[in-house]
């Protein structure tokens, strides 16, 4: 697997005076007994930066702040204050075109963590990893795998946090490594009664006929503010737009297949367990229009 890309731009977030500063990424801030590192103990957004009309556009930017006041409120972490995190995105973004200097799209990614004695949070600039513009054009190879954990768990496990996006993505990364050691490029998690959830790192949504679907994010997922983005303006084109649950066979039978994420766009399937699936170039390139156009 590649390396973590290296970061232009760090602000770190005083949390109790409503502060923030830029400092140097190289430089160490985090002490290994803060929670974050030492038990995953978090919640983050990572959102996408493109040039819009010659200035710097943050995508989505409302849907990824209400998620990460939702994950804070399920952690029972601080209610993060808007006019601060936004204030620390914007300084952030400012900061990392300067560095760079030139017009590529980038990710901001912004944490909240329950520290040691008090929370603290940080927001960072991270290069675009450069294998999604191939993959959006030719397409990507999955595998389903199972999650382990029936659909709907959070309504007999609601200590399990779903729908938050936390730090702890250990089995995540596992899942993506499994998939590179399976020789394919990303898997769709099912839940263990064989129902389809997600990516490690991406919804799933489907065309069939005049209809998007995406699994009910109350089945053990998370809610995906670029799936939202996408159903918005598939709606306004006239196409019916549903949360549903979904088999692998709904998959193999639809019309179209994505894996949607803020950093990757949306990325359509070419195979699901080694099977064929039915390709739409004409939907891909929309639905990468409606997420670019603002
Ligand atoms: N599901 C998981 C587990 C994710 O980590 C992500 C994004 O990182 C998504 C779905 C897609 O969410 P979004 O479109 O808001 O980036």
């Amino acid at each position: 697997m590649s390396a973590a890309p290296v970061s232009d731009s760090l602000a770190l977030i005083d949390l109790a005076g409503a502060e923030f500063r830029l400092v140097d990424p190289r430089a160490p801030h985090l002490r290994v007994d803060d929670l974050a590192p030492h038990r995953g103990d978090g919640i983050f957004e990572t959102v996408l930066v493109t040039r819009l009309a010659g200035a710097d556009h943050l995508h989505a930017r409302e849907l990824h702040f209400s998620r990460f006041r939702a994950s804070a409120a399920m952690l029972d972490l601080p209610a993060p204050d808007p006019t601060l995190w936004h204030a620390a995105l914007d300084a952030v973004i400012a900061d990392h075109r300067e560095r760079r200097g030139d017009d590529e799209a980038f990710t901001v990614r912004y944490s909240m963590s329950r520290g040691l004695a008090e929370a603290s949070g940080w927001v960072l600039s991270i290069p675009l990893d450069a294998k999604y513009p191939g993959q959006r054009a030719h397409g990507i190879d999955v595998i389903t795998l199972d999650k382990g954990f029936p659909a709907y768990v959070g309504q007999s496990a609601p200590w399990m946090l779903i729908g938050a996006k936390t730090l702890s993505y250990a089995t995540n990364q596992a899942a993506a490594r499994w998939a590179a050691s399976q020789g394919v490029d990303d898997v769709i998690f099912l839940s263990h009664d064989g129902r389809v959830l997600e990516g490690p790192t991406a919804n799933v949504v489907i065309r069939r006929g005049g209809e998007l679907l995406t699994p009910d994010p109350k089945a053990g997922l998370l809610h995906g503010t670029t799936q939202q983005t996408i159903f918005a303006h598939a709606a306004e084109a006239g196409l019916l737009c549903s949360y549903t649950d979904l088999t692998v066979d709904d998959l193999t039978a639809a019309d179209g297949v994505w894996l949607t994420s803020s950093a990757r766009i949306s990325v359509p399937l070419n195979t699901l367990d080694g099977e064929e699936l039915r390709r739409d170039p004409e939907l891909s390139e929309q639905m990468l229009a409606w997420v670019l156009g603002g």
